[in-house]
């Protein structure tokens, strides 16, 4: 089932995202993980793309596992910077043969130890989007940036190429994550004008620990309202204080961005069964309204 067909229905729609193990080891706890998180029955779920090895092959086996064997709707990430085209190709032509429909296209991070740009590289996920449209019947997602993508000074050129992005034959856009939910209506108002209009699904990420937090900023530039900072002041040492709180905030958002009439939300879930869970109990009868 292609996931645009089930955006574009008129009921709320909660999917999440896990990621892959690093290690062939460590496949057993994802599972696992996928398992429960299946067991919510959410719209789909989403399964990262880590830079070569292990992680990226594991990505389409859970991708496969989560479609064939737990029935639930997956969307395999696949990002192009780290891998030669003829690489990436081949992924594509792998999540065939297992019978993905759903793809989330991104470039992922510059690799460190390699030419970049090169030849034999795609250089910005719009040309991804176009090889994936030419090898097959797939849905395509994209990632979008409601505070900038970090690599980008101004953002109103953030806004031109994701329009050049969703032009070259995106479906829907997932967001990175925000603690804001006004800078995400400030987004979709500009993106909107910008002529962009394919399904948003807003990204949550329930911000459970101190350390996780940190990495968080670290790696997007997001920014955390002084209403989560004193949140994380006042609980941050005590685990349990910091899980429960992080699951009440991002409750909250996802309040408000129903109550505004989002339809589609996508959460974060960082393979934490237990926390997909808490959210959707708090949600359980807000989202039959
Ligand atoms: P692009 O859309 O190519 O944009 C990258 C930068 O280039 C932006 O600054 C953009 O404005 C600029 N740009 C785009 N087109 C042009 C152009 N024609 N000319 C000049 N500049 C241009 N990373 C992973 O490694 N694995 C994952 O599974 C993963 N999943 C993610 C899921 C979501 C929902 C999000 C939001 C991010 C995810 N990422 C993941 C991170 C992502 O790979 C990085 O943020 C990456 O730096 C940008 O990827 P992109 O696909 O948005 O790139």
């Amino acid at each position: 089932m292609k996931i645009i067909d089930r955006l574009n229905e008129n009921k709320i729609h909660i999917s999440f995202e896990i990621f892959p193990p690093k290690t062939d080891a460590g496949y057993e706890k994802v599972r696992k993980a996928a398992e429960e998180i299946a067991g919510l029955r959410p719209e789909f779920i989403s399964v990262t793309y880590g830079a070569g090895g292990g992680t990226s092959k594991n990505t389409a086996k859970i991708a496969s596992y989560i479609k064939h064997d737990l029935h639930v709707e997956s969307l395999a990430h696949l990002t192009c910077a780290s891998s030669t085209k003829e690489e990436v190709h081949q992924v594509i032509e792998n999540l065939k043969e297992l019978g993905i429909e759903n793809i989330l296209a991104l470039r992922g991070d510059i690799p460190q130890n390699t030419v970049f740009p090169s030849e034999d590289r795609y250089h910005y996920a719009y040309e991804l989007v176009e090889e994936i449209r030419k090898s097959g019947d797939f849905c395509i997602g994209a990632a979008c940036y409601p505070e900038g993508h970090v690599e980008n000074e101004h953002k109103e050129d953030d806004i031109k190429y994701l329009k050049q992005k969703v032009d070259s034959g995106v479906d829907f856009l997932t967001t990175q994550m925000f603690f804001d939910n006004d800078i995400h209506y400030n987004f979709l108002y500009r993106i909107r004008e910008a002529g962009i209009t394919v399904p948003v699904l807003p990204g949550i990420m329930p911000i459970t620990s101190a350390r996780q937090m940190k990495r968080s900023c670290e790696l997007s530039g997001t920014v955390f309202p002084r209403r989560f900072q004193a949140i994380l002041d006042r609980f941050g040492d005590s685990p349990e204080a910091m899980e429960q709180a992080g699951i009440a905030y991002a409750t909250d958002q996802i309040i408000d961005l129903l109550a505004n009439g989002v339809k589609n939300i996508h959460i974060y879930s960082m393979n934490k069964p237990e926390v997909a869970a808490a959210i959707m109990r708090n949600i359980s009868e807000i989202i039959k309204c």
